[in-house]
């Protein structure tokens, strides 16, 4: 048997995820559904880096990472790399 009590608790949760590049929401609707369609790039610089210790979190919309990825020289697209 489990002995419980009652605990209110306060939560955060994302109502929304703003693309870095454009400022608009990367929400999407389907079927009635709210979804959020982004790149997420999460990254913490290493020792030796020019920018050592420094913590980056960056969302793009599909548009902009399309748009940005476009010029690349090597392809993103997993199925591309193999
Ligand atoms: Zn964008």
């Amino acid at each position: 048997m489990q002995k419980t009590k009652k605990k209110l608790r306060f939560v955060k949760e994302v109502s929304d995820v703003l693309c870095n590049c454009c400022g608009r929401s990367c929400k999407v609707r389907w079927a009635e559904i709210d979804l959020y369609e982004y790149a997420k790039i999460d990254v913490v610089w290493g020792y030796g880096s020019e920018h050592d210790g420094e913590e980056h979190l960056v969302h793009l919309c599909a548009p902009c990472f399309f748009k940005i990825t476009e010029n690349f020289k090597l392809p993103t697209r997993r199925d591309q790399n193999e």
